[in-house]
Order: structure tokens, then C-alpha cells, then sequence
């Protein structure tokens, strides 16, 4: 099959033309396409930098229903997702033609009690970390999600999972493999360990400093602050009354949240659209994270960039270059305007295989 689509391209506003041969980008005509896109946008396929595919209220769930929250993905047009931590192997969806292309970061890596109830690999022992991380490096697509700091029931209060030395031996055993790394952390404290010891990535950042901003920047840390997500810090604050510094804590990092990652962005930390789906999210939302990250100085293009072409460099994937695969969505609309028209793309094209979701 051979396809054809013509729009205005983003950043620029560029006149974009392309074909369509066998599931690839073609920036030279091809006879006989068919056109099934003329008129409007054209951008490489969204980006949802932190989703997580087959991951429940209560951690693993059934292939099919991990197979539905691709689907939901794919129809607003999240064509690649850097899964940050799923206890069900999805690998298998790999076969499948039809769904979104996924980074995965293997297990969320912790020690016990220290996250939610079965959603990870838990460390009886902290040393154990550089060969845990090793082996998650392996077998996943390039990433590894370690959860840097969570509730410690034992003081009431947030704190690091690791400590400095372990993280330098983990993070560089990942290197080794070639794989970069994460970690979700919500506080202050556990962020001048992770930076230090070269992690690529900050999930959430909400305890972002002065201090700590000036050393990602040092290190070139990237930052993907869910920002959807953290609406549900005040309910996890209401729920925690056996835990009265932890709650003052969560509402306190919810307050300040939206101007600490703007700081973090203003100061040149890259930052990444991720809306955190599976478990409380629900699937389906990069708009309206991309519509949150305007909340922090982006402009409505840039914001969209770190939901599409920015993120997609980042992640080490091709945009709508000839010989890509072709992943790319098409709108009538300025997809800028919002959420009303980015979460309806009027065209899909995956592998060169034709959605009209809407
Ligand atoms: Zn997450």
C-alpha cells in the first residue's frame, strides 16, 4: 500500500509533504499513493514519556487489558511511550503491528514496603542493587526505573530508598549495559544522590531546590514531571492522617510543585511530557499534559515538542525522516489550540497502517 499526506509540519510551520511505502517514510514522490491526508498538520507520532503499560490499581493485570491501554494510547496519536516500570511482561506486544512502539524500563526496582503494594522488585538488601539494575537493563528496552525515595513508615516522612554509594554502583552498572536511568522521587533529599551519581532522568521532581536544578543542569538530568499526576498528591495527603509530617509534606511539595519545575525548566533542565497512565491515571491523557506543561512557561509549540519531536530525539527515535518507520499523526486543526483537538488526531498512522480513531 501506498500512501501519500500533505500538511504544515512543526516546529516551523514547514509546508510537509511525504509518502508511504511499506510501512516507511518516503520523502520522494511514489506513483500511485493514495492521498489520505491533505490539508492541516502533520507531526511525527506523540510521545508519552512516562505511561506505564500493564500496570493496575494493584500492580500486574492481564495481557488484554495491558493490550486496551495501548489501544487508548495509539488512538490520541501516543505512537512511542517509555513505559517507566510495568509488572507484567508486555513483550509480547511487541508482535503486534497494530500498537504502539514501547520503551520499557523493566520492574520499578525498591526495597520492601518502600512503594506501592506489588508493584515492584523489593531489595532486602540495598547492595543487591548494581546487579538487579544490570539484569533489568538486559532485558529491557534501554531503561531502568529505580524508585528513589517513598514514604518510610518507620519516621513519617518521605525519604531516599538508597544510599549514595549503591546508586553510584547501580547507575553505572546500567551504563555499562547501555541502558539509561530514572527514578521517581517526590522530596528534596533524595535528589543530590540520584544527580551525583550520573542518573539520566527525574520523574515527578516536586522536591526540586535551587540547589538541586543547578545540578542537573550540571549533569544534563532530564525531568519528566507528570504534571497530571500530581493533582493526586492533596488525596494521597487526606488519606495518610496516620502520618501527619508525610501529608504536611505531600501538600507542601504540591503547592510549590508547578513553580519548582518551572524554575527547573527556566534554568535549561530538559523537560518531557509524561502523564504517568496506568494505575491512577487513566490512559489516554498526553494532551492534557501537554496543556498542563504550558502551566510552567512553555509555549503552546515547545510544550507540544515535549510531547513530539523533542521527546523523540531524546529518546534516540526518528521523527518524519525519509526511511522512518512511518509513525505520524495528522490533524485538520492547529493541534496547539488544546486538548479539543491534540487528543482527537483525525488521522493515525502506524507502521503505514491507516487509523481513523474518531
Ligand atoms: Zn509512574
Amino acid at each position: 500500500m501506498r500512501l501519500h499526506v500533505r500538511g504544515l509540519g512543526l516546529p516551523d510551520e514547514t509546508a510537509t509533504e511525504l509518502w508511504i511505502v511499506d510501512g516507511r517514510i518516503s520523502a520522494e514522490p511514489v506513483a500511485g499513493a493514495d492521498t489520505v491526508f491533505d490539508g492541516g498538520w502533520v507531526l511525527p507520532g506523540l510521545v508519552d514519556a512516562h505511561c506505564h503499560v500493564g500496570l493496575g490499581q494493584q500492580g500486574a493485570i492481564e495481557l488484554d487489558e495491558a493490550i486496551a491501554q495501548a489501544e487508548t494510547e495509539r488512538d490520541v496519536g501516543a505512537l512511542l511511550l517509555r513505559d517507566c516500570g510495568s509488572p507484567t511482561d508486555t513483550r509480547s506486544l511487541d508482535d503486534r503491528e497494530d500498537l504502539p512502539r514501547i520503551i520499557r524500563a523493566g520492574r520499578h526496582l525498591a526495597r520492601p514496603k518502600r512503594y506501592i503494594a506489588g508493584f515492584a522488585i523489593e531489595l532486602e538488601d540495598e547492595s543487591q542493587l548494581p546487579s538487579v539494575v544490570a539484569e533489568q537493563a538486559r532485558r529491557g528496552d534501554g531503561w531502568v526505573k529505580l524508585v528513589g525515595d517513598w514514604i518510610d513508615r518507620q519516621i513519617g516522612d518521605l525519604a531516599p530508598l538508597w544510599s549514595d554509594d549503591v546508586l553510584k554502583a547501580a547507575i553505572g552498572a546500567a551504563h555499562a549495559h547501555g541502558a539509561r536511568v530514572t527514578a521517581h522521587v517526590f522530596s528534596e533529599d533524595a535528589l543530590p544522590g540520584l544527580i551525583n551519581a550520573g542518573i539520566d532522568c527525574i520523574e515527578h521532581g516536586t522536591g526540586l531546590t535551587d540547589a538541586s536544578i543547578a545540578l542537573m543542569v550540571e549533569h544534563g538530568t532530564a525531568l519528566v514531571p507528570t504534571l497530571i499526576n500530581l493533582e493526586n498528591f492533596p488525596g494521597i495527603a487526606d488519606s495518610a492522617v496516620r502520618y501527619p509530617i508525610y501529608a504536611a509534606h505531600m501538600r507542601e511539595l504540591y503547592d510549590r510543585a508547578y513553580h519548582r519545575v518551572a524554575a527547573a525548566r527556566e534554568a535549561g533542565v530538559p523537560v518531557y511530557a509524561g502523564s504517568d497512565a496506568g494505575s491512577t491515571v487513566v490512559h489516554g491523557r498526553i494532551a492534557d499534559e501537554v496543556a498542563a506543561l504550558t502551566r510552567i512557561g512553555m509555549s503552546a509549540t515547545e510544550a507540544l515538542g515535549a510531547a513530539c519531536w523533542n521527546a523523540r530525539r531524546w529518546l534516540g527515535r526518528r521523527g518524519l525522516d525519509h526511511g522512518a518507520s512511518a509513525d505520524l499523526v495528522c490533524y485538520t486543526e492547529d493541534p496547539r489550540l488544546g486538548p479539543h483537538v491534540l487528543n482527537y488526531p483525525d488521522v493515525v498512522i502506524l507502521r503505514g497502517k491507516v487509523f481513523r480513531p474518531w
